[in-house]
């Protein structure tokens, strides 16, 4: 090899950004990856040699759709929908998809190559994509959501299939959406083809424990990293940003293990409750009463609220794990944190903390759980709900649950001891890439140029 691993990493970062011009969120999820992989690439030259690295920071397919649909008034509006299908060479592509107005290509792309490692680190055998639409659910009623899922599938449709690409939910997008979106797949292709989407009700073949996955398995990765540190979240004080499927069920889960939750948010503020926030409260206003979270304070004296979201990271405790959306901790954030005494962040969301952040986490020994490798959770137990459709039966909750925490713990383990190979023990950030680098390259390496 005639340029260095580190050298040949820069060139290609500076690639992809000329390549991929005003993409800030894809450029950050590209970097933090590409310098992880530099002592892979120092072992494994091949992998440039034969164009994987040119590969996997280039989407195997874009679409970029036109999803037109009319108000309860019968005003016409044009949203902008998108499926990146980012790779598939360990299996179907599979990811979430997100209705939100900060939706564009460079949030999709950053999610479907976040996508790509995540699913690999599962052990199960799904490919990475990411979608969405810059359409704002906010406020919509019941009828508009419909009418704009079934615009975005009379599209979408043509592209996904059950061995060939499968979409679940993600920020914007839960169990109603994919009811409304099946059933606009099942009316266009005339076939039950229940494996096409994850995340549905149970009558139709959903999954039990696929709502509470993502924040269970959360718990259950934090709780792993905790234990092989002979530390227990049992009596410690956790903060959790975001207060969506996420959140709830992270919530509910630290309570189980005996922590106790004194805030949560959402995108207009917080709620800090010394208390400890009760789970039934925060189900009944976000998932029967869809109320923002200031509602809470109606209900407990004790609780407050604070407007602006960044506030919650000033509270001091000893866990925090962002659950929000991308970028919600920086720098300033992580050193209040580390000042305030926190010892262990999990990442709920996708790439909640930037890469100055998690420096700063890193550098002053934070237990730190990548997203990549923390929340995925969801995806594993999406990835359970298509074998349970393969198969044409359901699993118990206990069962389902018992797969997701076996799951969890083995992403610990294999993060873990990837990182320690590289002489670089409890860097799980670079031990998830590494890991889920790993078995990708090598089946791309199996497939051929
Ligand atoms: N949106 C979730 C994620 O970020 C779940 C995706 C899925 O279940 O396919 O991993």
């Amino acid at each position: 090899m005639s340029i260095s691993a580190k050298q040949y990493c820069a060139d290609l970062y500076q690639r992809v950004i000329k390549r991929n011009a005003n993409e800030p969120e894809f450029h950050q999820a590209v970097k933090e990856v590409l310098e992880s992989l530099i002592p892979v690439l120092e072992k494994h030259p091949d992998y440039i040699e034969l164009g994987i690295m040119e590969s996997i920071v280039e989407p195997e397919r874009q679409i970029i759709f036109r999803v037109p649909w009319v108000d309860d008034a019968g005003s016409v509006h044009v949203n902008r929908g998108f499926r990146v299908q980012f790779n598939s060479a360990i299996g179907p592509y599979k990811g979430g998809l997100r209705f939100h107005p900060s939706v564009y290509i460079g949030i999709i792309k950053f999610l479907g190559f976040e996508q790509v490692f995540k699913n690999s680190l599962t052990g199960l055998p799904i490919g990475g994509a990411k979608g969405g639409a810059d359409f704002d659910p906010k406020g919509k009623s019941d009828m508009e959501i419909m009418r704009f899922c079934q615009s975005f599938m009379s599209e979408l449709y043509r592209h996904i299939g059950h061995d060939m690409d499968v979409p679940a939910g993600d920020i914007g997008v839960g169990a109603r959406e994919i009811g409304y979106l099946f059933g606009q797949y099942k009316r266009i292709k005339n076939t039950y083809e229940a494996g096409v989407l994850t995340g549905k009700g149970l009558s139709y073949g959903g999954s039990l424990t696929r709502k509470e996955a993502t924040g269970y398995g959360l718990i259950y990765f934090v709780n792993e990293m905790m234990k092989a540190k002979g530390l227990s979240i049992e009596g410690k004080n956790v903060l959790i940003s975001g207060s969506g499927n996420v959140a709830i069920y992270a919530l509910e889960k630290v309570r189980q293990y005996g922590g106790r939750v004194v805030a949560v948010s959402d995108s207009g503020g917080y709620i800090y409750d010394p208390c400890g926030i009760q789970v039934s409260t925060l189900k009944q206003i976000k998932e029967v009463n869809r109320q923002r979270i200031f509602e809470y304070v109606k209900y407990h004296p004790t609780a407050t609220y604070h407007e602006g979201c960044s506030g919650i990271w000033t509270i001091p405790c000893d866990i925090a794990l962002p659950c929000a959306t991308q970028n919600e901790i920086d720098e300033n954030s992580a050193n209040i944190l580390v000042a305030n005494g926190c010892k262990v962040v999990g990442e709920g969301a996708n790439m909640p903390t930037d890469l100055a952040g998690t420096k700063v986490f890193l550098d002053n020994g934070v237990l730190f759980g990548p997203a990549k490798a923390a929340n995925a959770g969801g995806v594993a137990t999406s990835a359970l709900e298509m074998s349970q459709n393969s198969m044409r039966l359901a699993w118990t909750f206990e069962e389902v649950d018992a797969r997701l925490k076996d799951i969890m713990v083995n992403i610990y383990k294999n993060t873990s001891q990837a990182a320690e190979a590289y002489g670089l023990k409890d860097n799980l950030v670079a031990g998830a890439n590494i890991a889920g680098f790993k078995k990708v390259a090598e089946t791309m390496k199996a497939h051929g140029v």
